[in-house]
């Protein structure tokens, strides 16, 4: 049986090993990973007690238009329901839009590094893929709009951008998203949006009505902690969300997540907690390589990417042994460097002494 050439190019998914494989593989009882950007403290608990509510009717599919959700996001982002698209996962969202543009002939632009699923899905589509390198961490976006031309069908911005850290400001994401011709998508990716507090950091939500051409990605998997349950969303014009809403299957969202999602949203005194408690963490890392003299990126997320001067897979495997899991930057194309997702106090203190030790 023959398959589409371009997936003999895919390596499957590898997530990294299971938990419960690490500690047994090492002799260890726990295990702290901080590799996912996931948050530390979990979620909101009127989020958890929502869960439990909803395990009454696990029989019943979901609202495959995910109403009460879409209400209550609607009125939190002050935009039509209609502008709403939401996927099991932003990832399933970045696979909907690359199935509804992305085709053999046709190319997508994006930076390098970065959030490695845009690539991904562009190859799935047989889309040609056009990388421009991060300067210093952040977008070069003259570069990336010198690589637009009539076959481009979207241009991809994520900001803050994994695995830096760095986030586009409002004047040049204006300017950028205003050259851009208008046959080009711009996704911006704001997966990480809520941790960044800058005053500069531009209301992208508000562009959607100067520009029928942006689509804006959320999550709640990173600060609203509910990366288990995979709900994300993409906010757009109701004309071009109306085209892709066929491409999404029918309960992408299911019952628990939609719950769930809902309560925690309603919760916002726990994610300024968390944000508060996520920068403290970035000081603490700061500071443990300030004092090593190592180079890091400033990071606007809730991870910081830090430059060991050696093999991020050793750095790795020397934290794995020892119970932490972290991600190589042998495998984000930071071959020096490690991504550390911002833990709590207690496991940043931990970590910082290990890597102390180490160095
Ligand atoms: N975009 C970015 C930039 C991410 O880092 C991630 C998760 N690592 C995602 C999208 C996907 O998030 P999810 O599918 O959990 O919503």
């Amino acid at each position: 049986m023959e398959v589409k050439e371009q997936l003999l190019n895919l390596k499957p998914y590898q997530p990294g090993k299971p938990i419960e494989e690490v500690k047994r593989e090492y002799g260890l009882n726990k295990i702290v990973k901080l590799a996912s950007n996931e948050n530390p403290f979990g979620c909101s608990e009127s989020a958890k007690e929502a869960i439990r509510q909803s395990l009454d009717s696990l029989a019943i599919y979901p609202d495959g238009y995910s109403t009460e959700l879409r209400d209550k996001l609607t009125e939190h982002l002050g935009v039509d329901g209609s502008q709403i698209i939401f996927g099991n996962g932003s990832d399933e969202v970045i696979s909907v839009i690359s199935r509804a543009l992305l085709s053999p002939g046709k190319n997508t632009v994006m930076a390098t590094p970065t959030f490695p699923q845009y690539k991904h899905n562009a190859v799935i589509e047989g889309a040609e893929i056009r990388e421009v390198e991060l300067i210093d961490g952040h977008h070069n976006l003259d570069g990336m709009l010198k690589a637009i031309d009539e076959n481009t069908r979207i241009v991809w911005v994520c900001s803050p951008n994994n695995p830096t850290g760095a986030y586009v400001d409002t004047e040049k994401l204006s300017s950028f998203i205003s050259k851009v011709p208008k046959h080009v998508l711009i996704v911006v990716d704001e997966a990480y949006y809520e941790y960044v507090t800058e005053e500069d950091y531009p209301n992208t939500v508000q562009l959607l009505k100067d520009y029928p051409n942006l689509l804006v990605l959320r999550t709640f998997s990173k600060a609203y902690g509910l990366g288990g349950l995979r709900v994300g969303y993409g906010i757009g014009n109701s004309s071009f969300i109306s085209k892709i809403e066929p491409a999404r299957e029918p309960f992408n969202t299911n019952r628990v997540a939609q719950a769930a999602a809902v309560a925690a949203l309603g919760d916002q005194t726990f994610i300024r907690d968390c944000i508060e408690k996520n920068k403290n963490g970035l000081q603490q890392f700061y500071r443990f390589c300030d004092q090593h003299q190592l180079a890091y990126y400033p990071s606007f997320g809730n991870f910081i990417l830090i430059d060991f001067k050696r093999q991020g897979n050793d750095v790795f495997q020397y934290l794995l042994e020892r119970g932490y899991i972290v991600r190589s930057g042998n495998a984000l194309g930071f071959p020096t460097c490690v991504r550390i997702t911002i833990g709590t106090e207690q496991q940043n203190n931990e970590i910082i002494a290990l890597l102390s030790e180490m160095l």
